[in-house]
C-alpha cells in the first residue's frame, strides 16, 4: 500500500463521516434514503486520466476551462466506465409493485426484507385522488373495454369509489394476515394474501453509470407515476454526491 493509496482511504473516511442524513420521503409510506455513496465527480477524472496518469487537474474557475471538459467530453462520447468508478447505495421503502418494477435492473445488487422471515409492516399505498385522475396509459371503463379517457372527463367519484374500496381490502387482507400469524400458519405462507400495493423495503446498489442508465428510463414520462417518483428521489441525492455529472446529464436531457 502506497502512501498515496493510504491517503485516498483516509479522505474516504472522512467524506462519510461528514455525510450528513438524506432522506426523500415519496408516496404516501415511503422513501429513499441515502446509506452511502463512494467516489466523487473528481475521482471520475483520476479514472479517465489513468491513461495519462495526469489525474485531476482542476475545475474551471469561470475563466479558464478545467476539467468538466474531459467529463463532457467521456458523457459526449460514451466513454462509459470511469462513471463506474463512483457510485450509491440506498434503502427504498416502496410498493412490492414498484419493487417488480426496480428489479428488472437486473444489474443493481438488492437486499429485500423478507415476509419469510418478519411480517411485513401494516403500510399499504393508497393513491391520491389527484393521481387517479391523472390516468395512465390508459384507463380501464368497464370490464374488457380499455379506453383513453381524458382526465376533465372522468368522473370523480369512480377515483372516490376507488380508493374507498382499495383501503376496505387492505384492512380486510391485514385482517386475514393477522388472525393467519396468530394461529400458527408460517409466515412465508401467510403472506399469500398481501396485496402489491403493500409496502416492502430494501437495499439497492449501483454504480453511478448504473443509475444514470436506471435514471434515463424510470425518470422518462412513459415510465409509470408511482417509480417515476422514486427515480426523481434518486437522481436528487446523486445530484448532492455528484454534482458535475449530474449537471451534465441534465443538461443532455433538456
Ligand atoms: C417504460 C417501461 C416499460 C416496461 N415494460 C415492461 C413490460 O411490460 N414487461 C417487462 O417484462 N419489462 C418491462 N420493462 C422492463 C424493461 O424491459 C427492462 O427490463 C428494464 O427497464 C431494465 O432495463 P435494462 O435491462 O437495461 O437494465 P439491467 O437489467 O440493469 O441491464 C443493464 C444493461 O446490461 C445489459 N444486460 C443485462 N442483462 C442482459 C442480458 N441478459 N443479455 C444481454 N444484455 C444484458 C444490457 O445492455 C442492459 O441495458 C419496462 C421498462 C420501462 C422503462
Amino acid at each position: 500500500v502506497t502512501e498515496e493509496h493510504k491517503g485516498s482511504v483516509v479522505s474516504y473516511v472522512g467524506k462519510e463521516e461528514a455525510m450528513p442524513f438524506v432522506q426523500i420521503n415519496v408516496l404516501d409510506h415511503g422513501y429513499v434514503r441515502r446509506v452511502e455513496s463512494y467516489g466523487s465527480d473528481e475521482r471520475i477524472i483520476e479514472a479517465a486520466r489513468m491513461s495519462t496518469q495526469k489525474g485531476f487537474l482542476g475545475w474551471g474557475d469561470g475563466v479558464r476551462a478545467g476539467d468538466e471538459k474531459l467529463l463532457k467530453y467521456l458523457r459526449d462520447n460514451k466513454h462509459d466506465t470511469p462513471f463506474e468508478m463512483a457510485g450509491l447505495i440506498v434503502e427504498v421503502q416502496a410498493p412490492i409493485f414498484v419493487f417488480r418494477e426496480w428489479h428488472r435492473h437486473r444489474t443493481q445488487s438488492y437486499n429485500e426484507m423478507s415476509a419469510r422471515y418478519a411480517s411485513l409492516p401494516d403500510l399499504n399505498y393508497v393513491p391520491t385522488i389527484d393521481r387517479i385522475e391523472m390516468g395512465g396509459g390508459q384507463i380501464t371503463k368497464q370490464a374488457g373495454s380499455v379506453v383513453d379517457w381524458p382526465k376533465e372527463e372522468y368522473p370523480h367519484e369512480n377515483a372516490m369509489r376507488f380508493r374507498d374500496a382499495l383501503s376496505m381490502e387492505y384492512d380486510e387482507c391485514e385482517r386475514v394476515y393477522q388472525a393467519s400469524l396468530g394461529s400458527g400458519i408460517p409466515k412465508e405462507l401467510a403472506r399469500l394474501i398481501l396485496p402489491v400495493g403493500r409496502y416492502s423495503r430494501m437495499r439497492a446498489a449501483a454504480n453511478l453509470r448504473n443509475w444514470l442508465a436506471f435514471l434515463v428510463l424510470r425518470q422518462s414520462p412513459k415510465a409509470q407515476w408511482e417509480i417515476r417518483q422514486y427515480a426523481n428521489a434518486v437522481h436528487e441525492i446523486l445530484s448532492g454526491e455528484f454534482p458535475k455529472t449530474m449537471a451534465l446529464f441534465d443538461e443532455g436531457r433538456a
